[in-house]
């Protein structure tokens, strides 16, 4: 492999090298890309599975199937969304045509986590080979067979001076943010985002973050209480609690805490078994350090289900805590993984002084019948986004643009979004020859009046 210098001077000689800005060689790229990752299917699955037993079916729904839609959409609308968009002309340029013309940012830096490896990693490099720009991907150094064949398909379909995938930890990562790039984006915690937009800064590079936080789910009286424990459990503990906008934490109206606990318990053993250790579908911790933390975060809480851990395994069994204390270990930072606290409240004040502890997160859920209570909570919190009666779910339209506020992100991907994303709007007038009024042109003296009520009357 060639130094990281080298890489990055090759890909900027690529890149001025004009070859990204054909439409048409995008989508030979896009189109080989798909066939490869088709050919792999199983060997993909295989690669999850070995990281961290994640099930085939989960593999599919939450990363492989939706690499496979955002593709697919790419490949349908490449040429429209690239295609310069005219706009209205102002009355103040006529005659004129006004676009915005949908320029490449050049270098693009990706950097992703573990937790969904390969569609964390393959969506933002979809996106940004889409709109033009050779890319750098960084992939997770914990989730070594994923990111073995992340950088094998890359490999197999790019030339490395377009794009390529380069493995390593923290060192490499720092080597690489120490380059120039044309745009960084990256996926992971809100520590390290500081630091890769500490690194931006230095160069003005505009940056994408998708981090994280402790994202909340609340539950009032009136929601359909045994559809809410399963649409939870189901949210929670997918890929064992181990994703970004899982619901962190659950607020529900206190006389309804000790129903709604027997649901989720008989929810969690339909999902999984007396034993989930057992359950085929149930996934492991990425490694014994993070297993160790959240066995950490059950000491001195009330468990109330499950909470076994086996660290040579890096098992932790679907976990309930009741009533933790706000500065209690598992309260203070996000858990990121299977254990689910149940906090009471019992007027919307309550709701307010839990929530306005943490924070901006970067998911926020309402279980609820009551329309003012959800306007209510939808129109007083600042969240990346959420969904009313259930969870995640807001993930899978691409319609929706996805990205945190405050400390859990900024910028926005999936779908056209993440092509905007990795685009430079360019505005661009063409001028009409045939016309050249003098009112703006000296002496202004005689034409300030009239220009005046120009401006008045047009704006
Ligand atoms: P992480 O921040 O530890 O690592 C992410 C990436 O950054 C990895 O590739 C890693 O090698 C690299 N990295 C680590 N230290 C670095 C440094 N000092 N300088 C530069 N790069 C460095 O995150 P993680 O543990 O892989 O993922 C978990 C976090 O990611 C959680 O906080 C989760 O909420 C967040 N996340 C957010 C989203 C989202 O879409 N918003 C999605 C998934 C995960």
């Amino acid at each position: 492999m060639d130094s990281i210098s080298n890489i990055v001077s090759s890909q900027k000689t690529f890149f001025n090298s004009q070859k990204t800005k054909s439409v048409t060689s995008r989508l030979v790229y896009l189109n080989a890309l798909k066939n490869e990752i088709l050919s792999k299917e199983h060997a993909i699955y295989e690669a999850l599975y070995k990281d961290f037993k994640k099930s085939e079916f989960e593999t599919f729904i939450s990363e492989f199937g939706l690499v496979i839609s955002q593709l697919n959409l790419v490949i349908k609308n490449l040429n429209k969304w690239a295609k310069p968009q005219q706009v209205k002309s102002s009355i103040l340029t006529f005659p004129s045509k006004d676009y915005i013309y949908k320029e490449p940012y050049g270098n693009v830096l990706v950097i992703s986590p573990w937790n969904y490896p390969f569609l964390l990693a393959l969506e933002p490099l979809i996106m940004a080979v889409a709109a033009g720009n050779t890319v750098v991907l960084k992939p997770s150094e914990l989730t070594k067979h994923t990111s073995q064949i992340l950088t094998d398909i890359i490999k197999t379909v790019f030339p490395e001076d377009y794009i390529t995938s380069v493995q390593g930890d923290a060192h490499v990562a720092t080597e690489l943010l120490s380059q120039k790039w044309g745009y960084i984006f990256f996926t992971g915690s809100v520590s390290v985002g500081k630091i890769v937009a500490e690194a931006a800064a230095k160069h003005l590079t505009p940056v994408t973050l998708e981090l994280g936080g402790k994202s909340p789910c609340i539950i009032d009286d009136t929601a359909n209480l045994k559809l809410t424990a399963k649409r939870l459990v189901w949210g929670k503990f997918f890929n064992a609690g181990q994703t970004c906008i899982a619901p962190d934490y659950v607020i529900i109206k206190r006389h309804i805490k000790k129903e709604f606990i027997e649901l989720l318990k008989e929810e969690i053993t339909q999902f999984y078994g007396e034993n989930p250790k057992e359950s085929i579908d149930y996934p492991r911790i990425i490694n014994t350090k993070n297993t160790l933390c959240l066995a950490k975060m059950l000491k001195d809480n009330h468990v109330i289900f499950g909470g076994t851990i086996d660290e040579t395994d890096n098992y932790v069994a679907p976990t309930l805590i009741d009533e933790p204390a706000l500065d209690s270990e598992v309260m203070r930072s996000e858990i990121f993984g299977p254990i689910l606290p149940i906090l009471t409240y019992d007027t919307e004040k309550d709701i307010e002084s839990i929530i306005t502890n943490f924070e901006k997160p970067l998911a926020l859920y309402t279980f609820s019948s009551n329309k003012t209570f959800i306007n209510h909570i939808l129109n007083t919190y600042s969240f990346g986004g959420g969904v009313v009666n259930d969870v995640l779910i807001h993930f899978s339209n691409h319609r929706l643009p996805f990205g945190g506020v405050g400390t859990s992100g900024m910028g926005v991907y999936h779908g056209k979004h993440g092509f905007d994303t990795f685009s430079h709007d360019k505005s661009v007038i063409k001028r009409g020859t045939w016309l050249d009024p003098t009112t703006r042109y000296a002496p202004y003296k005689q034409n300030f009046g009239f220009i005046k009520k120009l401006f008045n009357f047009f704006s």
